[in-house]
């Protein structure tokens, strides 16, 4: 069987809604749908998510939220209507969202965030489910609270391994599953979402529980890119990619598919495909355990904007046993997650995402760096971008870290860190912003124009 997964502008409009159920009609093996909240139906669109955070933050402010309610209520009522669905589904979508907003604040300002922004998922499987129903698929809404059980706050939202347990029996089910993305229920059944893009997860999940032959995450492109399409021209298609490359190119902003959704799927070995809800003819990407194609040795190169480093020099460094913990130490203490810490015998750069940085923990970090591991020198430089080359087939290939440097030093930008990942699948080079689309457009050149091939 075959779990699929749409995204937010695959279920955007009723347009789209109908598309999803000729694909789900057009294959008897997708028997579960995992489906996120309406989309953005056009570029200056607004996701149904987001119009639901700004409810949130009203509701916890204690400001007016009518007309936050009516933005929301009136995109399920839009495609109710071209649905052919009658009054009632929005009706009971508005009742649950005025209920939301009124018993998750007598919990915490945290469960109104994620009670609203759970809802928009929530509601729109059941919509989706009733809408199968009417046209003949006969089909089930399946709530998350029927076991999928996540851990407690403050770690980030995981699925437990109960989860899978809880929800294998869904293979059971006669009618096709219509399961809302997004979120879980801990063990007391307080509801907590994953981070956003999080319904790839969910679908990993379910495709793990029930034990899926294949997961097929269905958006709104055709294949994964080998780079940005918005920086290179016409990049080459990916039309398979091992779940390594993917986490790797995942990792540093290729945004088709989140990198924890590959977690629970790997695992079983279960393949996902990537594909177009308005082409599903056309064969996508595939993400798999092991590449059969021969292929390339760099599959993918991504650029990622974003990242600070620390910089902290001592004189005998690599004698002093215990210093790269004390720093992490001080880090962890900030509850700051760290990307990559290269090093050199009297120095050591901590690679972080700048967005977990404000002025005062930077202030109070390089005060106890100084003061608790006596550094020489410590600081802080922001403006990073981490490009990453990516693919299996560079582990046996010689001469590509040197040809990827090349490529970088065209574009007259200075490497500030270099770190070949111990699985040899990736190559990450830190540069400062204002080079990173030149250079990508360089590497591309270098590894993809066919001269190369
Ligand atoms: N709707 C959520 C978001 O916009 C989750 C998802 O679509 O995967 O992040």
């Amino acid at each position: 069987m075959k779990v699929c997964k749409f995204g937010g502008t695959s279920v955007a409009s009723a347009e789209q809604v109908k598309k999803v159920a000729n694909i789900v009609q057009s294959d008897s093996e997708r028997r579960c749908v995992v489906v996120s909240a309406p989309g953005k139906r056009h570029a200056d669109d607004i996701k149904v998510t987001d119009l639901l955070i700004d409810l949130a933050e009203a509701v916890n402010a204690g400001a007016e939220i009518e007309d936050k309610i009516q933005a929301v209520v009136t995109r399920y009522e839009d495609n109710a209507r071209g649905l052919g669905l009658d009054q009632e589904i929005s009706d009971i979508i508005e009742a649950d969202l005025r209920a939301r907003c009124t018993n998750a604040v007598k919990v915490s300002p945290e469960y109104v965030l994620d009670s609203l922004k759970a809802s928009g998922e929530d509601n729109n499987a059941k919509m989706i489910a009733m809408y199968f129903n009417s046209i003949g698929i006969e089909a089930k809404y399946v709530s998350p609270k029927d076991g999928l059980i996540v851990n407690e706050p403050p770690a980030r939202t995981m699925a437990l391994p109960e989860a899978y347990e809880n929800l294998s029996v869904l293979k059971d089910s006669k009618e096709i599953i219509v399961f809302p993305g997004f979120f879980g229920y801990t063990k007391d059944g307080v509801l907590r979402t994953f981070d956003r893009g999080g319904s790839d997860i969910t679908g990993a999940i379910l495709a793990a529980a029930v034990g899926a032959d294949l997961y097929e995450n269905f958006t709104d492109v055709d294949c994964v890119f080998s780079a940005n399409p918005k920086v290179v021209n016409n990049p080459a298609e990916i039309t398979e990619i091992t779940y390594r490359e993917m986490r790797e190119l995942s990792y540093a902003g290729f945004s088709v598919f989140h990198d924890e959704a590959l977690m629970p799927v790997f695992k079983l070995k279960i393949p996902v495909n990537i594909k177009n809800t308005n082409n599903p003819a056309a064969p996508g990407t595939r993400i798999v355990a092991e590449s059969v194609e021969k292929r390339r040795p760099v599959t993918g190169i991504s650029a990622d904007k974003g990242f600070s480093i620390l910089y902290v020099s001592k004189y005998l460094m690599n004698r002093e046993i215990g210093f790269g913990r004390k720093l992490l130490q001080i880090l962890e203490e900030e509850n700051i997650s760290y990307e990559h810490t290269p090093s050199g015998l009297d120095d050591i750069s901590v690679i972080v995402r700048s967005y977990q940085l404000d002025e005062a923990k930077e202030a109070r970090i390089l005060k106890r760096v100084r003061e608790e591991l006596h550094a020489d020198d410590v600081h802080f430089r922001h403006g990073f971008s981490m490009i990453v080359v990516v693919g299996e087939g560079m582990n046996n290939n010689t001469g590509l870290a040197a040809r990827a440097a090349t490529a970088i030093s065209k574009t007259g930008a200075n490497i500030e860190m270099i770190n070949q990942g111990s699985s040899e699948v990736s190559l990450s080079f830190g540069v400062q912003d204002q080079y990173a689309d030149a250079i990508l457009k360089s590497l591309y050149e270098e590894f993809f124009q066919p001269v190369n091939v």
